[in-house]
């Protein structure tokens, strides 16, 4: 069933007993990936996990590509995107604060939400597939950057008539 295996689901219970400033690199290599809205692929990520006093503080680097569509085009495309973040788990005896992460008793952190988040923060509000991609036609609806419409003259010659009559 490695169809259903979490790649994103990392083993850390072996670090509770760790010394203080013991680290570990863990590689992340997924081909395809789906977290909840976001699809992704060519996930390249490096988690380092260090065994600190409050817990254990895991910082990840990773890039990949997101399935999104463009806003002018609707192609389907995909956006190459870069994150980096840190997270401190701490552990479940010591103070902390409501907010915090705490070390889950298991010894397995999902970090699919944390991902699926930054992914997200990592993409523009509006991604286009290309830069200065043409669009459609507004008329018939044609891919400008795969073909040329009839229309393509006049609805040029009428923007620049607007923009005219906006600065007049
Ligand atoms: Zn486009
Ligand atoms: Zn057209």
């Amino acid at each position: 069933m490695k169809k259903n295996k979490n790649p994103l689901r990392l083993n850390i219970g072996y670090f509770y007993n760790k010394s203080i400033g013991t680290s570990r690199e863990v590689p992340i290599d997924i081909e395809h990936i789906t977290l909840d809205d976001i699809s992704a692929r060519n996930l390249k990520s490096l988690v380092k996990i260090s065994r600190t006093r409050e817990g254990l503080l895991l910082q990840v680097s990773a890039k990949a590509e997101i399935q999104s569509s463009c806003v002018r085009c609707l192609e389907q495309f995909f956006l190459p995107v870069n994150i980096e973040f840190e997270e401190l788990y701490q552990f479940p005896s010591r103070y902390r604060e409501e907010t915090d992460m705490i070390v889950p008793e298991d010894g397995y952190i999902d970090l699919r939400p944390l991902y699926r988040e930054y992914l997200i923060l990592a993409m523009p509000i509006r991604s286009l597939c290309r830069p200065g991609c043409k669009g459609l036609c507004s008329i018939c609806g044609a891919n400008l950057n795969e073909t040329n419409c009839e229309h393509q003259q006049e609805d040029v010659l009428q923007k620049e008539e607007d923009i005219n009559e906006d600065t007049a």
